[in-house]
């Protein structure tokens, strides 16, 4: 059943509306700590030993300019001499892992950042020639990579092509004159179909588009058109984020402060809502919480049967169980870890001119943390879970072992329920947009913090 856009139905989600983490991981990277670069080699040995799938991800950190909402972690310039230094130093951090995993099977690559098409076509092709010199690739690999739409050539694209890149990520944002004053990144309609059309001549078949709602200046009448031109670009794929505006944290936010008001809360909601309606009325499955796919899409084909998996890039079809990332700040999730490399770019560089693992930070999961993130990442995917399995994957009686937090389930308004009969938590449609609220009932972290970190609103 889907939510109707009303004035209740809206000031419902709004009220509802909290800090809470998005979770792309379970524990939350806020609860990463020190960790020894030994026991990071130990797991990259038992991948390689058992020889197991392995998605990359590479971080490439720079852009040409910083745009003022922009959340990642970003260097800006324009010194393309840069990028040319930067994958001299990913090839040797390749060597560094190569050892342990040049028996793992690369089932995917993706290249993210910052603007990884800040890499001209030659750099581009030097990268991905190290990657096949070190690693095992699969001939079918996955190989995605974010296009920044505003700054990418024909040269790049046809390298792209011969580099069998199959699926690509742009970010569209707010196509209103207005509001792309506010957040300074100037994007045309034009430009942003002419790199669908030439990518998809290409050979990448398979397109996500980002847009932002809770912006400056943005109405439901912009919002609107700003739809209107992204489903005539027929993506597979689109992300409906909520703009996280976290200023303390990222002080050149404070550009879009001065730009106008940030959107409250039942503004947001609003925005949110009238995107689902106009995405789902124009065709798009509505996946899980700001993910939305084409019938028969590679994303919606693996939501169909159940193969969706949560990562720090959103939902993603899960190819494997362990991503190793390379470059500053890139972070490596395994059943049993997570680690993250230096975020500050001179670290890592020092890191890597001293042939020494990256690593900054990370965390070990006890069992307690595997129950609990099989439970949320379900959660996150499905927007139900039956606990019996769980117990049975885990040896635990669920039930019991969740005993106050199924209790504190009932204290969130209707957003799931749990059925002692069939041992079940099911979402409502209300439940599936706040899916994170249901989440932080689960998180032992978020339960157990006094002091939360600065966490992005749920709606
Ligand atoms: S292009 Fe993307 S990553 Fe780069 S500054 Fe803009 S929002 Fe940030």
């Amino acid at each position: 059943m889907m939510l109707q856009r009303t004035d209740e139905t809206t000031a419902c989600l709004a009220e509802h509306a909290a800090r809470g983490p998005r979770y792309t991981s379970y524990p939350p990277a806020t609860q990463f700590g020190p960790i020894a670069a030994d026991r990071v080699r130990q797991e990259l040995a038992r991948i390689g030993r058992a020889s197991e799938p392995v998605s990359l991800y590479v971080h490439v950190p720079f852009c040409k300019s910083l745009c003022a909402y922009c959340g990642c972690n970003v260097i800006p310039t324009r010194d393309e001499n840069r990028g040319v230094a930067y994958v001299d130093q990913l090839a040797t951090e390749m060597t560094l892992l190569s050892g342990q995993l040049f028996t793992a099977k690369i089932v995917e690559i993706a290249l993210g950042g910052g603007s990884p098409n800040f890499l001209e076509p030659k750099t581009l092709r030097t990268l991905m020639a190290a990657i096949d010199r070190y690693f095992s690739v699969s001939p079918d690999a996955r190989k995605s990579i974010e296009l920044d739409p505003r700054r990418t050539t024909t040269a790049q694209i046809e390298a792209l092509g011969e580099l069998r890149f199959n699926s690509i990520s742009l970010g569209v944002q707010d196509f209103a004159a207005e509001v792309q004053d506010a957040i300074r990144r100037h994007q045309s309609v034009t430009q942003t179909k002419w790199l669908v059309e030439r990518c998809r001549a290409a050979g990448m078949k398979d397109i996500n588009v980002d847009i932002v709602y809770g912006l400056p200046r943005q109405t439901e009448g912009s919002f609107t058109d700003t739809l209107d031109a992204v489903i005539d670009l027929a993506p597979e794929r689109i992300a409906l984020f909520g703009y996280a505006h976290l200023p303390d944290k990222l002080p050149h936010q404070r550009l879009v402060e001065r730009a106008g008001r940030v959107l409250d809360g039942f503004e947001r909601a609003s925005l949110l809502l009238l995107g689902i309606e106009k995405l789902t009325g124009a065709g798009y499955i509505h996946l899980g919480l700001d993910h939305f796919a084409k019938p028969g899409s590679p994303l919606a084909k693996a939501a169909e049967e159940h193969r969706m998996g949560r990562t720090f890039q959103g939902y993603v079809e899960h190819r494997a169980d362990n991503i190793i990332g390379l470059g500053t700040s890139a972070i490596s999730s395994t059943p049993r870890m997570f680690w993250q490399n230096h975020s500050i770019l001179t670290e890592w560089e020092a890191a890597i001119d001293a042939r020494q693992l990256p690593v900054r930070r990370g965390f070990v999961l006890d069992r307690d943390d595997r129950v609990r993130r099989a439970l949320i990442e379900e959660l996150m995917c499905e927007g139900e879970i039956d606990l019996a399995a769980l117990g049975r994957r885990y040896d635990v009686d669920a039930e019991k072992y969740f005993e106050t937090e199924l209790r504190d389930l009932e204290s969130l308004g209707g957003l799931a329920a749990h059925d002692a009969a069939t041992h079940r938590i099911t979402t409502t449609p209300m439940g599936k947009l706040l899916v994170r609220n249901v989440c932080m009932v689960f998180d032992r972290y978020f339960r157990e913090s006094v002091e939360r970190p600065q966490f992005s609103s749920t709606i």
